[in-house]
């Protein structure tokens, strides 16, 4: 499968390894309780470096996006197209990752985070609309 391949640094190693379990975590701050995301150091909010990983929903809104024509794999399709997406749960927080939806997304569109397995190593959290999300569940429930 083509697209962005993440190469996770001392930072986001963590945050990747809940991805590969299917979980989508921020930081809370132990004092304040603000979330955070991506990963830092420190609470903006009060300065205090204690936090736990808070488990949140993925969704939010497409804040903008990228087509990228950097393949990763010699010979796969591309480009492919990098949604930065803006969290409903994390007040500015910015999350990317791969569009995957046939067509090109549209600012502000709501979107919701589906987890992809691309290959033994690696599951990478891909940005859908919610309303291909209902369709895809209309066509999923059983017909009577
Ligand atoms: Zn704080």
């Amino acid at each position: 499968m083509p697209g962005y391949r993440p190469e996770p640094d001392r930072d986001s190693r963590a945050w990747w390894e809940r991805v590969a379990r299917r979980e989508f975590a921020v930081q809370e701050c132990d004092a304040c309780g603000t979330l955070r995301f991506p990963p830092r150091a420190f609470c903006a909010a009060c300065r205090t470096e204690g936090w736990r990983w808070r488990e949140v929903a993925p969704e939010g809104e497409v804040e903008s996006w990228i087509v990228s024509r950097q393949p990763f794999v010699p010979g796969l399709r591309d480009p492919y197209l990098v949604v930065m997406v803006r969290l409903k749960a994390v007040p500015g927080g910015l999350v990317y990752g791969n569009w995957r939806a046939e067509r090109p997304p549209e600012a502000g569109e709501r979107v919701r985070g589906v987890f992809t397995q691309v290959d033994e190593e690696l599951i990478v959290l891909d940005w859908m609309p919610e309303s291909c999300i209902a369709i895809r569940s209309g066509e999923n429930s059983p017909a009577d």
